[in-house]
Formats: C-alpha cells, structure tokens, sequence
C-alpha cells in the first residue's frame, strides 16, 4: 500500500501545496468548522447533539513568552486565543516552549485564561531542563498524564524525560543526570501500565509531546537537539505501539507539517512566536473521528509578527 494512503487529509494538503495556499484552505475550514458548530449548537439547544462522532481539538504550540527572539510573542498569543474562542474547540492544547522561565508562565496563563475552551499544558524544552523538572509541576501540576475528551483518551508525555536538551548545538544525544533518570524511568513505567485499561476502554488514543520522536526526512537539521535519541526512542516507540497510539500531537519545529514514520502519523504544530525556519506563524486544528482518523489543517495568525 501507498503511503500516502495512510496520510490524513491534512497531509496530502501540506505535501502537494504551497503553504500559503494551505493556509488559506485552513481558514476557508476554519470558517466551516464555525458554522457546523453554529448548527451543532442549535441542535444542542434541542437537547441532542451529533457532534458525537467528532472531536475538534486546537494545538497552540512554543508560544515562548519571555524569548528575545520573539518580542511580539505576547501579541500573538492574544490573537490566536480571540481567534480559538471563534471556533469553539472541544479542548486547547499547548504543546510546550510556554516560555523560559515562571515570570513568561504566569504571563501566559494570563492570556491563556481567556480561552472559552479547556485548555491541557505539556511541558516544553525551554520549560523543563534536564534538572528542574520540579519548578514545572509546581506551576503546572503534573507534567505527563492523561486527560479525555469524548470518547479520545489523550496521553501527555515529557519528552525532558526522554533525553537531555539542554544544549542546542550538541553533535550527539546528551546524557540525563542520575536524577532526571530516575524521573524517566518513573513516567516510562506509568506509559507501560495505561496498556491494560487503554485496550479495554476501546477508546481513540492520542499522544502529545514536545518534542517529535523522529526527524521528517531530513527536516530539520542532523542536530539530536530536534528529536527522540536512543535508548528512549526505542523504549518509547514499544509503548507506543502497545498503547494503539496511530497519531502523536508534537510541536518544538516551530513549523507546521504532518508527516507518517514506522505506523504513526506524526502532527507537528507551527509556533505561535517565532519562525527559525520560515513558514507561518499559526496554530493547529485537529478533526479527531471516531474511527481513529486525525484530519489536521493550519491557521495562520493574520498580519502576525515573529
Ligand atoms: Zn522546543
């Protein structure tokens, strides 16, 4: 079978054609997704709701509030929370990079709080370093866990736990201090013990962290910096598997592309702050069916600066 059959509609979108094509198309849907929820509404005020057999789900991604390299990063959050509002997502995700440090946190969740939506933080490489993992939970609560949303089980995961990136220029994979080890092995086992329960809930499950397992084909660059090294690639791929999970939620790229690797459709949210590698400031939308397909389009925030 051709690959390209296993590629969500978003996909064959983002691979056949130009980006700000595709982002227009986003908008067009995004527009869509409003009115069918216009409609789902009323019927709700009916007191039924067909909405059942979708889950819409926004991932906002390295909003990095605080970073010199994104002085209108503030600004742009702003913007996408107005424009997630419009949409009526069932759920928010931000996927990490929330900002460098608990000042550009709590100005973030100041902005976050005028999201209508639930919102579920994952912890990014500029949130969580190889030995402060515990300054992250007391800001955030817990920083891998699960959460659902109709019938989709979500898995958050903390890639920080899962190599160390704390050097970006690094020829090869960094190791975890002792400590940060022993917090890797703690989450590894918690994934293997959500098996049991997540086959037998027959549920969708989907999986977010910050940073991708695997690299998209060549993109980014050869830098370990930019994925999953082993041992915990192959440690994580294993639960992975075990746990039905057909789609990962990622983000740390700062450019928005959908990509299949070794049975898993791979959706790498675009930042809302900065663009190290071109492409368009914006946010992700996820159509999740019952059936397990993930249907991802990009929004573009308009007249956005980086
Ligand atoms: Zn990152």
């Amino acid at each position: 079978m051709s690959q390209s059959h296993n590629l969500p509609r978003g996909a064959r979108l983002y691979k056949f054609m130009e980006a700000r094509t595709r982002f227009t198309i986003a908008l067009v849907s995004a527009f869509a997704l409003v009115c069918s929820h216009a409609v789902a509404q009323n019927v709700n005020a009916n007191g039924n709701d067909n909405r059942n057999d979708e889950v819409s789900v926004i991932q906002i991604s390295d909003t990095h509030l605080g970073d010199k390299h994104a002085p209108h990063a503030a600004d742009s959050l702003r913007q996408a929370v107005r424009m997630i509002n419009d949409l009526h997502p069932d759920a928010v995700i931000l996927s990490g990079d929330i900002g460098g440090n608990p000042q550009a946190w709590e100005e973030a969740k100041s902005i976050l709080k005028k999201l209508k939506s639930s919102l579920y933080y994952v912890p990014g490489n500029h949130d969580v370093h190889s030995q402060d993992v515990e300054r992250y939970r007391q800001a955030f609560g817990k920083d891998y866990y699960e959460f659902q949303v109709k019938f989709v089980n979500f898995v958050v995961i903390d890639s920080q736990l899962l190599g160390n990136y704390d050097t970006y220029e690094a020829k090869s994979p960094v190791p975890l201090p002792a400590q940060t080890e022993d917090e890797s092995e703690r989450m590894l086992s918690w994934l293997n013990g959500l098996q049991e329960g997540q086959r037998a809930s027959k549920k969708v499950v989907i999986g977010v962290q910050h940073i991708p397992v695997f690299p998209d084909g060549r993109f980014p660059d050869p830098k370990p910096y930019w994925v999953i090294s082993e041992p915990y690639r192959s440690q994580e791929m294993k639960v992975l598997r075990k746990l039905g999970i057909k789609h990962m939620l990622v983000g740390h790229w700062h450019n928005g592309r959908v990509f299949e690797r070794e049975g898993i459709t791979w959706h790498v949210a675009p930042a809302t702050s900065w663009l190290p590698w071109g492409g368009e400031l914006g946010f992700a939308v996820h159509a999740i069916s019952s059936n397990g397909s993930v249907q991802t389009e990009f929004v573009a925030l308009p007249g956005a600066l980086p």
